[in-house]
């Protein structure tokens, strides 16, 4: 795993279940965590597979978590970026790439699920008050920022995108076509079990009407 992404997981005594009402302002619903185990009961621990993340890697974190975990364990054991994502509650996704620019100090982190969604860019900070950016990137033909862009690098950048975009785009591309072949080969073995199958039911079947004449003939 990244450093980046590391958080230390909390001791035993958080082994306790705690009801947080939902964020969002149109849902009574009340979630349960449970920091110890880092699991949620919300829609977006569940939708994005956060629990097949390591315990100490903050892309297990749902909002939930990271309020909890900021309030009742502090963030003196989370990483600089770790500590960006929880003070502002961001959500991760799946991927992470890094891209670079001569213009910059610190590697670029792109984080993403899919070439269909958007994805996010990071970038570290030096003077700025916060220690890190967030830009909206929506992939696509053109590829666009969304609203805001990095000042500067904004069509460097935009190309390296772009270029992890379209590595992402052909092994997704594979993995659909893996996919097609390994569905081929499971349709083509079910047929040749049917295939061998069929003598054996033919075989009963004879045997069934052999019985069915003897039966006929003795009550005869
Ligand atoms: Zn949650």
């Amino acid at each position: 795993m990244y450093s980046e992404l590391q958080i230390t997981i909390p001791s035993s005594d958080f082994d306790k279940d705690v009801s947080v009402p939902s964020f969002s302002t149109d849902s009574d619903n009340i979630y349960t965590i449970n920091l110890y185990n880092m699991t949620c009961t919300c829609p977006d621990f569940s939708k994005q597979q956060r629990g097949s993340y390591s315990k100490d890697d903050v892309r297990r974190m749902c909002k939930h978590l990271m309020r909890k975990y900021e309030k009742d364990i502090g963030l003196q054991g989370v990483s600089k970026f770790g500590r960006y994502i929880l003070n502002h509650e961001y959500s991760l996704k799946k991927n992470i790439r890094y891209t670079n620019s001569e213009k910059l100090k610190y590697p670029v982190i792109v984080n993403f699920n899919s070439t269909d969604e958007w994805w996010y860019i990071y970038i570290r900070q030096e003077k700025e008050k916060d220690e890190y950016s967030r830009y909206g990137f929506f992939p696509g033909a053109s590829g666009s920022w969304y609203d805001a862009k990095p000042f500067g690098i904004a069509s460097e950048l935009k190309l390296k995108i772009k270029g992890i975009q379209k590595e992402i785009k052909e092994q997704e591309k594979q993995a659909i076509e893996q996919e097609k072949q390994a569905a081929k080969k499971r349709q083509v073995e079910a047929e040749k079990f049917t295939s061998e199958d069929a003598p054996g039911a033919i075989g009963c079947f004879i045997v069934f009407i052999i019985l069915v004449v003897l039966l006929f003939k003795a009550c005869g």
